[in-house]
């Protein structure tokens, strides 16, 4: 790992930046254990206005000390700074392009592309596993939920999985996206996980608190820090349903986030500008909300809301 700038601020806490081709920089922090143990690294702000993560890696950093773990935690604490700074959903504003879909990265590419090739570099070769932070972005209401990459090397899968289930989050979904931070991580053989926290461009003391809460039991899981029990309430979605705008129009969502549904239960639906029904969202079987789009304004494509068959 090249970090420039390195300053060490006392024993075993560091700050500097990674290089990345066409710049900016990354900011990186790193926390060093007094003994040796496996590396931990966490990542937050790939998608600029998803502030939970932000905000908790920024605590994380405040707080721990070398002699808390074993190990060493690499904190990326603002993957997308230029999307952070402009108030840019999903994007790097520069190249419109979403940092979690852009993986692998090409030899040479766009702002956004370089930001990955950066991350697969520098911090892939350091990871034993990898925490991404996320939450719903500035139009979308969410439960707090957990991804693992369903498609990777079986023990890879296996230790995500048995790795998510230390997270206080009530959610658990298997994915099988290839193409994003800790997903292509994932295929590269590292064990990852995405942690979506908070949403619709807010953050709380509380959200962070649940996110800190999770990176400590997250940390004992990985023999860092004192064993954690797991979270036996935890569920996991067998199966997912991404319903998406068929037009554009204006978005009524008739649910929220974490209400149980039924069959046939309108989900919600899409109205023209003088009021006429275009398009009407039902449940494809009982679940559970897990997320939807508080937009009023919607087109086609957009996702409107996703529901899940609980376990
Ligand atoms: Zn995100």
């Amino acid at each position: 790992m090249q970090i420039i700038d390195k300053k060490e601020l006392e024993n075993g806490r560091f700050t500097g930046t990674l290089p990345v081709r066409g710049g900016p920089d990354l900011p990186v922090w790193m926390v060093c254990g007094a003994s040796d143990g496996p590396t931990l690294v966490l990542t937050a702000g790939v998608h600029g206005c998803e502030y939970v993560g932000i905000m908790t890696l920024r605590r994380l950093f405040a707080q721990l000390t070398p002699a808390q773990i074993r190990g060493r935690v690499i904190l990326l604490p603002l993957v997308n700074g230029e999307g952070f700074y402009t108030g840019s959903k999903q994007v790097v504003p520069s190249d419109g392009k979403n940092i979690n879909r852009v993986f692998p990265p090409p030899e040479e590419g766009t702002p956004a592309q370089e930001i990955a090739r950066t991350v697969v570099e520098q911090i892939y070769p350091e990871a034993d596993f990898l925490l991404d932070l996320h939450g719903g972005d500035v139009n979308e209401a969410m439960t707090p939920l957990v991804f693992y990459p369903a498609t990777a090397a079986p023990d890879v899968t296996a230790r995500a999985c048995e790795a998510a289930q230390h997270l206080e989050v009530m959610y658990r979904i298997p994915s099988t996206a290839k193409n994003g931070l800790y997903s292509y991580a994932a295929q590269c053989g590292i064990p990852a996980l995405l942690m979506e926290v908070g949403g619709m461009g807010l953050w709380s003391e509380e959200q962070v608190a649940l996110e800190l809460r999770s990176i400590h039991s997250l940390m004992g899981y990985l023999g860092m820090g004192p064993a954690p029990a797991k979270n036996s309430r935890q569920r996991e979605a067998m199966e997912m349903c991404y319903a998406e705008a068929d037009t554009s129009g204006l978005w009524f969502p008739a649910v929220q986030p974490e209400q149980p549904i039924t069959a046939g239960q309108t989900l919600g639906r899409i109205e023209d500008l003088e009021g006429c029904v275009l398009q009407t969202v039902h449940a494809r079987w009982d679940g559970m909300v897990l997320y939807h789009t508080v937009s009023l304004g919607v087109t086609t494509g957009d996702a409107l809301v996703a529901f899940g068959k609980i376990e």
